[in-house]
């Protein structure tokens, strides 16, 4: 290995469960174990150049967390949220895949006034957003979105022919640590925050990242969609999923 391959900063991907990570850490080669508590990461190669593979859990608090331990840990040049998602728009089918431009916490919201008995209707809400670190302004604001890195997104972009297996589209993707199978509800947040798929991570890791000055893209594929009577989910989605990050991967390294 040369000096500049050994000093090379890896990427991070994380996934909630094994079956969004296995594949990945199956394509490593020398691959080690570097646990964080009783959390797996994987230290090892792909391609040639540094990865890390973290495998979080469900969850906001989880991704969280270890994003911010993986970014201290190994300074990544990029880190990627990758795995399952539930979908929000009728176009979309399982094995699609979403390209999230931005991520939103939808669990970050206030509700409008109303006395006792007056009910809490779900879609009587104003946004809200959360605080992430703004390197310009050099304070923490209260942001509803967060954008993806626009070279993890192109990145992404040049890797769209390398997919089969549906279709690839971009947009926002939902974060929350909840699991919509009310149709009227899954419609509102549509609506509500443009979003294209549900998930339990993406948005939490934005917010860290982007304090952090960390590149960050979130991808997520259609596992299950309550839109057209699709749920629970189709697990073969986790590894189709991982093979299109791994192009991702090849692209992003191949124009550093
Ligand atoms: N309760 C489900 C499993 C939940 S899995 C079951 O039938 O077993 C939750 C994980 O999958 C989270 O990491 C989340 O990011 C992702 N996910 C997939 N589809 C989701 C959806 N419709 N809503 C929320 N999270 C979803």
């Amino acid at each position: 290995m040369n000096e500049q391959k050994a000093q090379e900063r890896p990427v991070v991907v994380q996934g909630a469960m094994s079956v969004e990570t296995a594949e990945l850490i199956g394509a490593m080669s020398d691959a080690v174990e570097e646990p964080f508590g009783p959390w797996r990461m994987v230290r090892g190669q792909l391609f040639g150049h540094p990865l890390v593979v973290c495998e979080t859990q469900w969850g906001m608090a989880n991704a969280a967390a270890l994003a911010a331990i993986a970014i201290d840990r190994y300074h990544p040049a990029a880190l990627i949220s990758q795995g399952t998602a539930g979908a929000h728009e009728a176009s979309l089918n399982v094995y699609d895949i979403v390209l999230g431009v931005q991520t939103v916490n939808e669990s970050a919201w206030q509700s409008h006034y109303r006395p006792v008995g007056a009910g809490a209707p779900y879609d009587d809400l104003k946004k809200l957003g959360v605080f992430a670190w703004d390197a310009e302004k050099k304070e923490f604001t209260q942001e509803v979105s967060h954008a993806a890195d626009a070279g993890l997104l192109a990145a992404a972009r040049r890797a769209v022919p390398q997919y089969a297996r549906g279709k690839v589209v971009e947009g926002v993707i939902g974060t929350c640590d909840s699991w919509n199978c009310a149709i009227d509800r899954v419609n509102f947040l549509h609506d509500f925050y443009g979003s294209l798929c549900e998930e339990m991570e993406g948005d939490a890791v934005a917010q860290i990242t982007q304090s952090l000055g960390v590149p960050f893209l979130a991808i997520r594929i259609i596992s299950n969609s309550i839109l057209h009577n699709q749920d629970p989910w189709d697990l073969g989605t986790g590894p189709a999923c991982q093979r299109f990050v791994m192009e991702v991967l090849r692209e992003w390294w191949s124009r550093k």
